[in-house]
């Protein structure tokens, strides 16, 4: 019996790596296989302090040339990956191939990051990067809200609905560094009373850090005291 349900099971759901694809146990939620993982790009080592974008040290810098040169609302970044093939390509399934159920396992790898990364910061609510709802129904669901859903759960923090898309825009990735802050600005808007309160946000991929950015800045603005941000996959500043 035990054995036949567990061939159900498997007609139903294969765990699979996210990244190769190879078929993993059953029991298995994180699922990245052990090769993978030793060859995973994490972001872990020469990041920028603020940002957590991995930087070139040869100059000894700690903070990356966009936090230098840019104001940053938030007060501090962590990501699980740098943005390269790997994440990339399960980034790119996860968003716009329906692989909804990548999000368990990234979202179990962004909540240990942040485990690691952001110990003794104080979170007072974890939120996420907000969709427009025309995007949401092209899509169908809303895959930053399923990441925060299991950072939530894992790490134990109320997840709110604190930010609201007030203007359809094109997706960021479709335009030049230039046009990305003009095509997002002033289109977050707070729906909550956050005033005092450390927050944390989170999204899928870190690049320009434009979007983020503004959120932090609308979060701010409504009073916010803190403002951290933890992504998946994180672009390089060189
Ligand atoms: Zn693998
Ligand atoms: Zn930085």
């Amino acid at each position: 019996m035990k054995k036949l349900l567990e061939r159900v099971k498997r007609l139903i759901f294969v765990p699979k790596c996210i990244f190769c694809g190879e078929v993993l146990p059953l029991s298995i939620t994180v699922c990245l296989c052990e090769k993978c993982r030793a060859q995973a790009p994490f972001a872990n080592d020469k990041i920028c302090e603020r940002c957590g974008k991995p930087i070139d040290m040869v100059q000894g810098d700690l903070i990356c040339k966009t936090c230098r040169n840019e104001k940053r609302y938030f007060d501090k970044g962590i990501s699980v990956f740098v943005y390269e093939e790997k994440p990339k390509q399960a980034i790119i399934r996860f968003k716009f191939y329906n692989k909804k159920s990548f999000a368990r396992t990234l979202g179990s790898l962004l909540a240990q990051a942040i485990k690691d990364k952001l110990t003794d910061m104080e979170i007072d609510i974890l939120t996420y990067v907000p969709l427009h709802p025309k995007r949401l129904r092209e899509r169908g669901y809303h895959q930053t809200k399923m990441l925060a859903h299991y950072v939530s759960e894992i790490c134990g923090l109320p997840m709110q609905e604190v930010l609201v898309k007030t203007h359809y825009t094109p997706p960021q990735r479709t335009l030049k560094a230039a046009e990305r802050k003009q095509n997002i600005a002033n289109s977050f808007w707070v729906a909550l009373d956050i005033k005092g309160k450390s927050v944390l946000l989170i999204d899928d991929v870190y690049t320009t850090g434009i979007t983020v950015n503004t959120c932090a800045k609308a979060l701010k603005k409504a009073g916010a005291k803190q403002v951290l941000v933890a992504t998946v996959a994180i672009g390089k500043d060189f």
